[in-house]
């Protein structure tokens, strides 16, 4: 069988996957060759859509698991950037025609949901990569915003992940390719991590641990949980588990930082995975903070990552560069002014 990449990719070997101008290069023969490459599972192709026009000036890919979360993600950066739409305008989902992700930009920033486990993601990353490729971004950095389960760390603190291994700890996405394994390593930008990690500020209310992350491919048995449909182990076992990842120097577990990792790595595209704690495993499998408390806390990764935004734009890093998304002088003359308009209907 002929391959056209080697099984196990060489580290190193990533390194010229960007052009010099910091444009994305693929790793795919094929695509150059085809008449239009449809991103069938983002809505959008080549061949239909003008990609340079509508993504040319893409810097940032910030990715999370729920549509609802990467629209609140878009909004929040909206401000945070001072983004202006023209009045009247909203933000539309650029994907809503596929019914599988979510898709958002403002300016510079692209937002999109990846769903849940490695498949997922892995699917996203595939089309984001070549929708950077066709759009000719340059040199864009990745980013995914998730949840986790803490490893010694208590709920609504963040983990960066500094590398990522699977429920093996073994540091590579293995991914059966024609009948055989490939491997693919899981690296991540480790200074593009303390970068982030230095944007914590001592008011907020949230530490930040740069360490490994365990990436299985379940929530339950996967990662140990004795509260799935099923469960072939006891408490001891699970216990015993979780202390040797601990004592591993493993800081919280995930479903998606290994494939994240590989993937970018494979593209030469620089990528972060920052997470918050939504319990701490050493203490329990169920996720049972209040509605309220995870909804807040799932807004800590974005903090860090808008720092980080600005600062490369140039901004302020602490100042949100507006704070009314309506233009709105006056609510009390507003509200008559809206029942005044309703009479005349
Ligand atoms: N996400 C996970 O994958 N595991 C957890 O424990 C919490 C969130």
């Amino acid at each position: 069988m002929t391959h056209l990449s080697p099984t196990i990719a060489l580290e190193n070997d990533e390194e010229n996957d960007l052009f010099n101008d910091g444009a994305v290069r693929l790793r795919n023969p094929h695509i150059a060759e085809m008449d239009q490459d449809i991103l069938y599972h983002l809505a959008l192709g080549s061949g239909s859509h003008d990609l340079v026009e509508m993504f040319g000036d893409i810097r940032f890919v910030c990715m999370g698991g729920t549509p609802k979360r990467m629209e609140g993600f878009a909004n929040y950066i909206m401000d945070e950037i001072g983004y202006k739409l023209p009045p009247g305008a909203t933000l539309l989902d650029i994907s809503l025609q596929s019914y599988r992700y979510s898709m958002y930009k403002v300016g510079p920033v692209l937002c999109v949901s990846h769903g849940m486990g490695i498949p997922s993601v892995g699917i996203l990353l595939h089309e984001v990569i070549k929708l950077m490729y066709h759009a000719k971004c340059k040199d864009p950095v990745f980013f995914r915003l998730g949840t986790c389960g803490g490893i010694g760390i208590e709920g609504g603190n963040l983990v960066i992940t500094e590398s990522a291994v699977d429920g093996m700890s073994r540091p590579y996405l293995e991914l059966p390719v024609l009948g055989e394994l490939q491997r693919r390593p899981a690296i991540l930008d480790k200074q593009l991590a303390q970068d982030l990690k230095n944007l914590r500020t001592e008011s907020d209310p949230f530490s930040v641990t740069v360490g490994k992350t365990m990436c299985t491919y379940d929530f339950y048995e996967g990662q140990g949980r004795l509260d799935g449909a099923f469960c072939e182990f006891t408490n001891e076992d699970k216990v015993r588990f979780l202390h040797k990842i601990y004592e591993d120097n493993i800081v919280n577990m995930e479903m998606e930082s290994l494939c994240f990792a590989a993937l970018c790595h494979h593209a030469g595209i620089r990528g972060a995975v920052i997470c918050v704690t939504l319990l701490n495993r050493l203490h329990g499998d169920q996720v049972s903070a209040s509605k309220e408390t995870l909804g807040l806390w799932q807004e800590y990764p974005q903090h860090l990552v808008s720092r980080y935004i600005k600062k490369q734009m140039g901004l302020p890093v602490l100042v949100p560069q507006r704070n009314h998304p309506q233009v709105v002088r006056s609510p009390r003359k507003h509200k008559i002014v809206k029942q005044e308009s309703a009479s005349f209907e």
